[in-house]
């Protein structure tokens, strides 16, 4: 089956909008810009952008990130959404896409986003525990964030969520809650996975230093995500990304203080979704040999880093036979496996 390919044209509009402050932000050093866009600027991006995306794609959009986009002055709104436009008219682009707050997004604020062309909308909900919430100061409810989604859905627009994963107050019962109720009521399109970091310049950054806040290990964070991964994949929602990018502007321990970061984030804990879910296959069996069939393209995932899992395979049972064996045939994320017992 042929790979969809899809690309998106980020236009970053750090903060604007945003009617609140989160503890956890700051905004400007998490996308990497720290100027306000202007309208001109917009326009010449995504047209310089546009010249980049390679033939083989066959999806594009243009997306506004890095604020709350349906948060502006309408004026604004529509002034970004008018060039956004007329480059998805000109060039038969997919759409405009845009990330905002799940409090701004009545439904009439949703139907004037989908006449002005946008396709997909990302919203922040990041836990759906009002404590969690409001010691995050988000300045919204769980059911602002439940309401918001489905009127989304309900417009016909994709739907993807943001969540976060080792907020303040934030135990690992409550975002298994967050990931159960997003898996069984909300069910979106595709969700973002953020492990929480300590950015300097947010409020996060001086609830660290002061001892108020201990950001999760990365062994934690990992784990945390994992059981995520699995319970969205096992609901047939896509998990876009688990991990900020990396960003060349953010420097350990200049502008991260804190937190499980790891520039293979996603990879990690998918690697720790393949070992777990092969232990679970494996329940009850002795093997003496067992082959992993897996799409090439996961087999460093598959083996962990530093070949970790099958270190650990080995170590489990300690005279099994493994196999890797690589098949273009199986889906990315699967795997199957053959195995031979003890006699
Ligand atoms: S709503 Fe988003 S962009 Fe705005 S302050 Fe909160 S996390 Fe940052």
């Amino acid at each position: 089956m042929k790979e969809f390919k899809e690309k998106v044209i980020p236009v970053f509009i750090p903060f604007m909008g945003c009617p609140h402050k989160c503890v956890f932000c700051n905004q400007r050093k998490i996308t990497g810009y720290s100027k306000e866009v202007d309208i001109d600027s917009v326009d010449s991006h995504i047209l310089r952008s546009l010249s980049t995306i390679p033939a083989w794609v066959d999806r594009v959009e243009i997306a506004f990130y890095g604020g709350s986009f349906s948060c502006l002055p309408q004026a604004l709104q529509e002034r970004l959404l008018l060039v956004a436009s007329k480059y998805v008219k000109m060039h038969g682009l997919w759409g405009i896409r845009l990330s905002t707050r799940p409090d701004c997004l009545s439904r009439s604020e949703i139907e004037f986003l989908k006449d002005s062309g946008v396709v997909t909308v990302e919203i922040g909900v990041q836990s759906l525990n009002d404590a969690v919430l409001s010691r995050s100061k988000r300045g919204h409810t769980v059911k602002d964030a439940i309401d918001a989604a489905l009127r989304v859905k309900d417009a016909g627009l994709v739907l993807g969520l943001q969540i976060m994963v080792g907020l303040p107050g934030d135990t690992g019962n409550e975002f298994h809650y967050t990931v159960d109720l997003i898996a069984d009521k909300i069910k979106p399109d595709f969700v973002r996975i953020y492990p929480l970091l300590v950015v300097r310049g947010s409020e996060l950054a001086d609830m660290y230093e002061r001892g108020e806040y201990e950001p999760l290990t990365l062994d934690e964070a990992v784990s945390l995500s994992k059981y995520a991964y699995r319970r969205f994949q096992d609901a047939g929602i896509g998990v876009v990304r688990m991990g900020l990018q990396d960003i060349p502007t953010m420097r350990w321990g200049v502008d991260i203080l804190g937190g499980p970061y790891h520039p293979s984030f996603g990879e990690l804990v998918k690697s720790a979704a393949f070992y777990e879910q092969i232990i679970e296959e494996l329940k009850g069996v002795n093997p003496a040999e067992l082959s992993v069939v897996i799409n090439p393209k996961d087999e460093s995932i598959l083996r962990g880093q530093h070949n970790l899992n099958l270190l650990r395979l080995k170590k489990k049972y300690p005279n099994i036979r493994l196999n890797v064996v690589k098949d273009e045939g199986i889906q990315r994320g699967k795997f199957i496996i053959h195995y031979k017992k003890v006699a």
